[in-house]
């Protein structure tokens, strides 16, 4: 509590007992204590030469949309971005802080006519988590269009630039992936192509089509499952009948059985439940592993 209270002075945004219906998209899990909301990188590293000199337990959030925050909520700090979220576009460079939403920075790319990031405009995470989770979506993935992240490695307290090939990016992964949470990712760059402000717009209408027409509407743990080579989730447990298939709150989505949607009141652990069941369910029908692409913290 202590230790709190000196965070609390640092000159960071913060609000106390904060529920994870809040932090997270899934509109569940129970309350963190104490959550900062930085508004530039200077802040972030004010913080972090703090927190770091405490044994206070902290975890990073961009949009909150990959993450399960469990029922008890979370015993330490949560570092919240989405105030972080200045950006700028210089010819066809795009650099933005980590927290601006992907669907932001996808219109701001549209207004000046630059083409690459369209894929991006459905996507509802930020960038820092789009860069972390390699995010993707119709074929392009954020590995297509970045030229650099500067990175901000709280051990040794100091920024790096990790170019493209440094970030390791691969399906749904990065050099951050299973990390232990040390390396915040500040801000990004992007090198977009020069296009026609009416038909990057047009791509944009097309992709916001697909996705109204094939994913839920209410809120969900998006793409529940990885996928991996030729094994799509959805097709399995479409097959094996799970469409509809409820715990709670939580629901097997009757319009694309990959999603798993809060039909109402979900708590964190009716969503765990269906995941467990669909998972053990489709390893005895198919012989199939599924892992879940969702985070739970
Ligand atoms: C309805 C729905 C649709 C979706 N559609 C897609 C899709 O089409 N394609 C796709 O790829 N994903 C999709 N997702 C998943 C999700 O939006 C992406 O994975 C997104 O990139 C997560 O970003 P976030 O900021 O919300 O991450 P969070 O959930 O906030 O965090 C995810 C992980 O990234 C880490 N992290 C976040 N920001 C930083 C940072 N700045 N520095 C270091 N670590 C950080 C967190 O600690 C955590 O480990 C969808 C999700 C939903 C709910």
């Amino acid at each position: 509590m202590k230790d709190f209270c000196i965070l609390t002075t640092v000159g960071v945004k913060f609000k106390t007992r904060v529920s994870g219906a809040e932090l997270s998209s899934f509109k569940s899990g129970g309350t963190v204590p104490l959550v900062f909301f930085p508004e530039t990188a200077g802040q972030v590293i004010r913080l972090f030469k703090v927190l770091k000199n405490t044994p206070v337990k902290y975890r990073i959030l961009g949009g909150g949309t990959n993450t399960l925050i469990g029922d008890k909520g979370f015993d330490g700090i949560i570092v919240c971005l989405k105030d972080f979220k200045n950006c700028a576009v210089k010819g066809k460079i795009m650099e933005t802080d980590a927290g601006t939403a992907m669907p932001r920075l996808a219109y701001a790319a549209a207004q000046e006519g630059l083409s690459g990031f369209e894929f991006a405009s459905g996507i509802p995470g930020s960038v820092g988590g789009g860069v972390y989770m390699n995010a993707g979506a119709y074929g392009e993935d954020i590995a297509g269009v970045i030229l650099y992240a500067d990175v901000y490695d709280i051990r040794k307290d100091e920024i790096i630039r990790f170019k493209k090939e440094e970030l390791k990016l691969s399906y749904r992964r990065s050099r951050f992936s299973g990390g232990d949470g040390n390396e915040l990712i500040l801000r990004a760059a992007f090198e977009l192509k020069e296009g026609d402000i009416d038909s990057v717009k047009e791509k944009m209408r097309r992709f916001k089509k697909k996705r109204a027409d094939n994913q839920p509407k209410e809120p969900s743990l998006g793409s529940t499952f990885r996928r991996f080579e030729e094994v799509i989730p959805a097709v399995l447990i479409d097959k094996a009948g799970l469409k509809g298939y409820n715990i709670g709150g939580a629901c097997v989505s009757a319009k694309h059985a990959g999603f798993i949607v809060n039909i109402g009141n979900a708590k964190s652990s009716d969503y765990a439940a269906v995941m467990n069941r669909v998972k053990e369910i489709v390893s005895n029908k198919y012989g199939v592993e599924l892992t879940p692409e969702i985070e739970l913290l």
